[in-house]
């Protein structure tokens, strides 16, 4: 989902998506789509008629009316809307069990999207010609965040983005998100970009093709085919464009690498695995680290920032990663997305295979088993915040402190051993 970002820099996007996805892979954060397919829970019955709702609407409609949204706009698009219990039900589900990183990738990188994906590359060339001129977006990553954001355009959600949305501005986590959310939505109806009856996608409000939230679409959506209409549900000029655009204004570098897969020296200092840490290419360089394909890094990256990914802890595959790879971050904060979309766009090119060995026997940690970890770092006294299942930066720093005590490698990476080790003493 465009925007997600739980805890960085400024987003236009969604922000809880991101805090469940950030339990479960490897990465700082976390997706929609990604490692983290929700399990179905049953909420407690709403009536669609509860006052409380009718109430909630009528302080909403001044919020609305303040924004600039008229009394025609608001009965148009909010007639007959009660909240959804599946909604409800989605947002409060905290998913027991994560795919680990690599059966995510495996299903993000599947032989049938990287054909469909080149099949479309071929299909789409001269539009692709000019949106690559339009924004300096590489088109082979473009088509790689089409893929996953809704596979190719088959998956945009087909719920009501306004009863969504409205649900959760009533009852969801974080209300705030819903009703500013909300609002946008009402714009775009009112600008005439799609019906309220189209505004399809998930439960959570990501649209379309790209899987824009509301204020995504506003800030960076682009009517590319000219019609007029900022249309990511249909019009494929439209939703590539708006990709690109996004990237672009996320920091894109025309030209630029997203990263390589490395290896580390033996002896080599886990603790510099940290997202939040940056060197250039040419200190990673002097401390060892080669490209896993023996080639020497281009010349041109040597200057430019990367920091260390090990998805998977230190005994996976590693990858340093540079600028464009965190462009990739603001569209959807999770680094196992990122990743999927750095290796799709390469899989295109007919590169991208990984020559690193994924740890499968490590399972990853259930979320009452990330929890007990955070319990324990507590109470071993290193600091990392509450107990919240989320393993974030303060809990892997913790990790890395844990580690470090114990002589093992300071990856910071929770695992199955790691929590029978700190139980045990
Ligand atoms: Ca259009």
């Amino acid at each position: 989902m465009p925007g997600s970002r739980p805890f960085r820099l400024v987003s236009a996007g969604v922000v809880f998506l991101g805090l469940l996805a950030l339990a479960g892979c490897a990465g700082t954060n976390t997706h929609a789509h990604g490692p983290e397919p929700r399990m179905a829970m049953k909420p407690p019955p709403i009536n669609a008629n509860d006052q409380r709702f009718a109430d909630w609407l009528t302080g909403f409609r001044l919020d609305a009316t303040k924004a600039g949204i008229t009394g025609s706009t608001f009965d148009r698009a909010m007639r007959g809307i009660a909240p959804d219990e599946d909604v409800v039900a989605a947002d409060q589900n905290q998913p027991e069990f994560v795919k680990p990183v690599w059966e995510y990738l495996r299903g993000a990188l599947s032989d049938k999207r990287v054909a469909r994906g080149k099949a479309l590359l071929a299909e789409n060339s001269e539009l692709l010609d000019r949106i690559e001129k339009a924004y300096g977006v590489d088109r082979n990553v473009v088509v790689a965040i089409w893929g996953l954001e809704s596979n190719f355009g088959d998956h945009m959600g087909t719920q009501s983005v306004v009863r969504s949305l409205a649900t959760l501005g009533f009852e969801g986590r974080r209300p705030d998100f819903g009703r500013t959310q909300l609002i946008a939505a009402l714009k775009i109806i009112q600008a005439g970009d799609i019906t309220p009856e189209d505004m399809l996608g998930s439960w959570a409000g990501a649209m379309g093709q790209t899987q824009f939230i509301p204020t995504t679409y506003l800030a960076h959506a682009i009517d590319f085919d000219g019609d007029g209409r900022r249309d990511i549900w249909h019009s494929t000029a439209d939703t590539l464009a708006s990709t690109a655009h996004y990237l672009q204004v996320s920091g894109w570098q025309a030209d630029g690498h997203w990263g390589f897969e490395v290896r580390m020296p033996k002896h080599f200092d886990y603790a510099l695995a940290d997202m939040s840490l940056t060197k250039t290419v040419a200190e990673w360089r002097k401390l060892g680290l080669k490209r896993a394909d023996g080639r020497a890094f281009p010349a041109a990256v040597e200057v430019e920032k990367a920091s260390l990914l090990l998805p998977a802890g230190y005994k996976g595959p590693a990858f340093l990663v540079l600028n464009n790879f965190r462009s990739i971050l603001v569209y959807n904060a999770s680094t196992s997305y990122a990743l999927a979309v750095s290796l799709l766009a390469d899989r295109f090119r007919g590169q991208g295979e990984i020559t690193g060995k994924w740890p499968y026997d490590e399972r990853p940690l259930t979320r009452s088993e990330r929890e007990e970890l955070q319990s324990l770092l507590t109470a071993k006294g290193y600091d990392h915040g509450k107990a919240d299942g989320i393993i974030g930066y303060n809990t892997r720093k913790a990790i890395r402190s844990y580690q470090q005590s114990v002589g093992l490698p300071p990856d910071g990476y929770p695992t199955e051993s790691l929590l029978e080790r700190m139980r045990a003493n």
